[in-house]
């Protein structure tokens, strides 16, 4: 069995020193709030990470879900596992005291969901699911709702699913059809959802299903789809489960991984109507869901990071163990001996150190929102964070897919057999840049959305901060180097921008076919400044007594390696962005 540590040092020094922690609790007038506090909080998370729920996800990948009459039965241990998650108070972590949250800092929950999903990402999609619906209800439930429902969400004692998708709605939800006929005091709901994550299971008493649906006089398109709350079981006169709900798990996919997630088909009823309570106004469920997006787009891209994390320990692990080579004195010695394996493990360490530093640096901006005292402050950190949140997801699911094809790699042929577990990292992560809008839609909503809708003035910000970091370095000779690749990648972010702006207004296919090339090339360019912003604290702390020396060098050579071996990346995907629509469109559909 392959164990599993959470990366205290990588995480508490991004937290505390890159990020400056205490400095931002501070300004946000969080007293009782500091980096002690997180080390103790992530101690605890890792321990109930690596003892209890690491050990289930093998497990869970060779048993996953399975459903009878009764309905879905998750994998033997996890209902213990989740209970042992309960009781410790994590589910609460980042919810509203009103219903019993604990109200910690958006960061902090970053860095405690990495544990749960670097751990095991099957289990962790159920709880992470549960925290998207009681930020929805919390924000567009009425209060009736939110009394009912919020304090049995929140404790863990009740889990959420969301049903978004059906067989004609996936990216395009404006095709949803499921229906909604006003009843009395709710709503009967019709119609069949597919692939919904943890839609059944046996771990708890009940299950708050959030559904989309269509009200009878509901406009065509994405203005006419309502959100619906709608509970596995109806509630009795004290608020316990009671009569069960016409909402029913009908089948479970077999599928690629995260075999323990049951991603269920889930019908609406078909015995007479599933009551539903409407969330929000009516026809504005789409935007009711979007408010959580950067919630659930940052937090799938902290799985594409977590799961990277989890696959470099099990090959650096390895790569130490293998014996694999003579030297002249007849004794054998371990592969990590090996250059290329060298070139290997330092792709996966400082991949997952940039992705870690650019999700938490997205984390803390969503908290900056909440804690900005202006509203013109809250607009600015509210923009950023729009413009970091495809690029957490799309650009760290996409790299995450190379790295743990990597940790599999280093295995050789023990990767590609399951018995090492390496190839479940590949097969588990596969997910996580489809679901939660897959890459293209990513792509189209920082090109779109982010960058050409106010001509890229956002973006101009991001670029001059990252200019900024870059100068910074240039003042120390031993990151000059590391400076002037920073620059040079800056200005091929400015000269992509410059081309963006002017060429989508002449071609309709320009922004489609370049945005996922643009997408990866901010991608690496951040990661260059989050690795650039790393290696100036650690030049600094160097200079100070009793800092852990040899992790503060790591911290520097890593950056090194990724303005070596990751940053020119930058400069391949500008000239897949210049090179336009032309190559891409040429073709005839049945040319292919
Ligand atoms: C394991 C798993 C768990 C899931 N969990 C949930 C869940 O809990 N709840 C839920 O509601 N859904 C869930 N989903 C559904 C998931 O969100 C969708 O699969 C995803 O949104 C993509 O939709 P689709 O599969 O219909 O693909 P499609 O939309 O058919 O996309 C197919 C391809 O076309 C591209 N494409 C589509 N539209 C565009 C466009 N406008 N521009 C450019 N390219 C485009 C896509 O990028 C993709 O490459 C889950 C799916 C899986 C497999």
């Amino acid at each position: 069995m392959t164990v599993y540590n959470f990366p205290y040092k990588d995480a508490s020094f991004l937290i505390s020193e890159v990020l400056g922690f205490d400095r931002m609790c501070e300004e946000a007038g969080l007293e009782d709030m500091n980096s002690e506090m997180v080390a103790a909080i992530l101690d605890e998370a890792g321990r109930l990470g690596s003892e209890i729920i690491a050990p289930l996800n093998s497990i869970g990948d060779q048993k996953g879900a399975s459903l009878d009459e009764k309905g879905v039965h998750e994998t033997p241990g996890f209902a213990e596992a989740y209970q042992q998650f309960v009781e410790s108070g994590w589910p609460s972590l980042n919810a509203s005291e009103a219903y019993g949250g604990q109200k910690m800092p958006r960061v902090l929950g970053a860095a405690v969901a990495e544990v749960w999903q670097s751990s095991n990402l099957a289990f962790s999609l159920c709880p992470l699911l549960t925290g998207g619906a009681i930020e929805a209800i919390t924000v567009h439930g009425s209060d009736e709702l939110k009394d009912i429902y919020l304090p049995n969400m929140v404790s863990g004692k009740w889990t959420a699913t969301m049903n978004l998708t059906e067989s004609a709605a996936g990216s395009d939800l404006a095709a949803v059809t499921s229906r909604a006929v006003p009843e009395g005091d709710h709503y009967l709901l019709f119609g069949q959802k597919i692939f919904i994550t943890w839609g059944d299971h046996q771990m708890t008493e009940n299950i708050i299903h959030l559904v989309l649906a269509r009200l009878p006089d509901a406009p065509t398109g994405v203005k006419g789809i309502s959100l619906f709350l709608v509970p596995k079981f109806l509630l009795d006169e004290n608020g316990q489960p009671g009569e069960r709900n016409d909402v029913y798990c009908v089948s479970i996919e077999h599928k690629l991984g995260i075999h323990a997630s049951p991603t269920c088909v889930m019908n609406f009823g078909d015995n007479g109507g599933a009551v539903g309570y409407l969330v929000g106004e009516p026809h504005n469920g789409l935007a009711a869901m979007f408010t959580m997006m950067n919630d659930a787009r940052q937090g799938t891209g902290m799985q594409g990071m977590s799961l990277s994390e989890r696959s470099y320990q099990q090959a650096r692990e390895y790569a130490k163990e293998r014996l694999q080579g003579t030297h002249s004195d007849g004794t054998r010695f371990p592969i990590i001996e090996y250059p290329d394996v060298r070139r290997m493990l330092m792709m996966m360490k400082a991949a997952t150190e940039a992705m870690r530093g650019l999700a938490y640096i997205a984390a803390a901006e969503i908290d900056r929102v909440h804690w900005a005292k202006d509203p013109k402050e809250a607009k600015k950190h509210a923009e950023r964070t729009g413009l970091y949140t495809p690029i957490v997801k799309g650009w760290i699911t996409e790299l995450a897919q190379e790295i743990t094809s990597l940790g599999l790699q280093i295995h050789g042929g023990m990767g590609y057999v399951e018995e090492t577990g390496s190839a479940q990292h590949c097969r588990d992560v596969r997910i996580t840049t489809i679901y939660e809008g897959t890459t293209g839609i990513q792509g189209l909503d920082l090109v779109g959305r982010k960058i050409l809708a106010d001509k890229g003035e956002v973006l101009q910000g991001l670029l001059d901060e990252i200019q900024a970091t870059a100068n910074a370095m240039s003042g120390i000779d031993e990151l000059a180097g590391q400076a002037s690749a920073l620059k040079n990648a800056v200005t091929s972010g400015r000269e992509a921008r410059a081309w963006l702006l002017e060429n989508a207004a002449q071609d309709r296919n320009v922004a489609g076919a370049v945005s996922v090339n643009f997408m990866m090339m901010l991608g690496y360019i951040c990661g260059g400044w989050v690795m650039g912003q790393s290696a100036l604290k650690a030049i600094h702390l160097l200079k100070g007594d009793g800092n852990d020396e040899s992790f503060l060098r790591a911290k520097v050579v890593t950056a090194q390696f990724y303005v070596d071996h990751l940053l020119p990346r930058a400069d391949s995907y500008l000239a897949t962005v210049k090179a336009g629509a032309d190559s891409i469109m040429a073709l005839d559909a049945d040319q292919f």
